[in-house]
């Protein structure tokens, strides 16, 4: 079996900052231990400045009321935990990925909705191993909400996942413009990729199952497993095919509008909803200051694809959710004032217009709004059991070096220099190379 090797990174530094985590809840839940509250103002610099000292003892109250430390809270049992991993626009940036909302219920499930373009980093920020990271449901199928799938599927697969990835999204109004078509081209985009990592690793997560569903059900259910049901409604946006998912777990109900203009489907469905998800898009003076769209475009863009403040006020206020929260426009200058001045026109009530990892927990009592603290050294979370090998009896991968790669471009006298190293890992773990042969004839046919 001849391919690339992959580098798999085990997780150090994070694993034993999430051992120290644990050991440090442990502790403050044994001794009555007083927490430090500081002077300063409790801002996001702080709290990372806080986590790049943490000693992994006792977590401070000031921070676990204002921020969510990824990796170190358990959920009750009928609690929902919501996370923002993209919030922003197609041309995702270094502060915004493209729409990504991130569900976990009490009872360990793990649903991601929509993979917007970069949201991937923000996974790895949230700390979710990749083994609960198995299911992801597309509202519909322009990039900026599916085009991170890529970095789910293989950045699961090098980071533990063990099982296939279940794809769930909408058919179109022809074949070739539903989910399964579109997951057809993505195992072909990938073929290259897929076929030199399933020669190294465990080739099972390399697996895509498409769950497609009809996108004029209304109501209808897509998911009913493990006490999380999942239902569509259709979406009004740029043509057939985009739906709006409404969740609902341990008598709580999330609904996430995906790209819609308001639809009666929506105010007809998402009624008594706890945390009300729904896209709130720049003004057309916006698109035309900060986009630079011509006015026409920007007035359709503005208006009819997407939902203005005002509208999304009028849909808020119409149904009354526990909490509100808008997402999709560029975040930066005077925007989020002037959408929320827009939206608060028309409705009052709790509403947070989302950034990247802002998190809400939704409980009986309350819902909070917190935000995860940032770790820029954070890389993905640890699994529960190591990453296995491929099947050592699988056939060898089809498509291995040909002899002109191997005899033209193999750097023979490279490989003493490599020696003491790798003799130093053959002893320790008493394997030298694929199937007992020495990783030094690896390359010779
Ligand atoms: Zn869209
Ligand atoms: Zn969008």
């Amino acid at each position: 079996m001849r391919a690339l090797a992959i580098n798999v990174v085990k997780k150090g530094k994070q694993f034993m900052k999430i051992q120290s985590a644990l050991r440090g809840l442990l502790a403050a839940a044994a001794t009555a231990v007083a927490l430090s509250t500081p002077t300063h103002a409790n801002s996001i610099k702080d709290a990372q400045d806080w986590l790049a000292e943490w000693d992994g003892g006792p977590i401070p109250a000031w921070i676990t009321d204002n921020y969510y430390l990824p990796g170190t809270e358990t959920l009750a049992i009928d609690e929902i935990r919501v996370s923002a991993c993209g919030t922003g626009m197609p041309a995702n940036t270094r502060k915004q990925a493209a729409t990504c909302f991130l569900v976990e219920t009490g009872n360990g499930e793990v649903m991601m909705f929509d993979a917007g373009s970069g949201s991937y980093a923000n996974i790895v920020a949230l700390q979710i191993p990749a083994d609960k990271l198995t299911k992801v449901f597309l509202s519909h199928l322009h990039t900026d909400h599916m085009a991170e799938l890529s970095g789910v599927w293989a950045g699961g697969w090098i980071s533990g996942r063990a099982s296939e990835l279940h794809v769930y999204g909408p058919s179109g109004r022809l074949p070739e413009l539903g989910t399964a078509a579109a997951m057809e081209h993505f195992v072909g985009y990938n073929f290259w990729d897929q076929q030199t990592r399933a020669a190294n690793l465990n080739p099972i997560p390399g697996n895509i199952i498409v769950h497609e569903f009809d996108y004029k059900g209304v109501n209808q259910v897509v998911h009913d497993e493990n006490g999380v049901v999942v239902r569509t409604i259709p979406a009004l946006h740029t043509g057939d095919g985009p739906v709006s998912y409404i969740i609902e777990y341990a008598g709580k109900k999330v609904v996430f509008s995906g790209d819609t203009f308001p639809t009666r489907w929506f105010l007809d469905h998402a009624q008594d909803a706890d945390l009300l998800i729904h896209e709130v898009f720049h003004t057309p003076q916006q698109l035309v200051d900060i986009l630079g769209f011509v006015p026409p475009v920007a007035m359709t863009v503005g208006t009819f694809i997407h939902t203005s403040p005002e509208a999304f006020g009028k849909v808020v206020e119409t149904l009354q959710p526990r909490h509100a929260v808008g997402f999709h426009f560029y975040d930066i200058g005077s925007v989020r004032e002037e959408i929320e001045a827009g939206v608060r026109n028309v409705y009052q009530g709790p509403l947070s217009l989302a950034q990247d990892l802002m998190v809400w927990n939704i409980r009986n009592d309350e819902i909070t709004e917190r935000m995860a603290i940032d770790d820029p050294d954070a890389i993905p979370a640890p699994t529960s059991a190591p990453i296995p090998a491929a099947d050592p009896n699988n056939p060898a991968a089809p498509y291995p070096f040909t002899q002109y790669i191997l005899d033209g471009g193999l750097y023979q006298e490279m490989l003493p220099v490599m020696n003491p190293r790798l003799d130093a890992f053959c002893s320790k773990y008493n394997f030298c190379g694929v199937q007992g042969a020495d990783w030094r004839t690896r390359f010779q046919q």
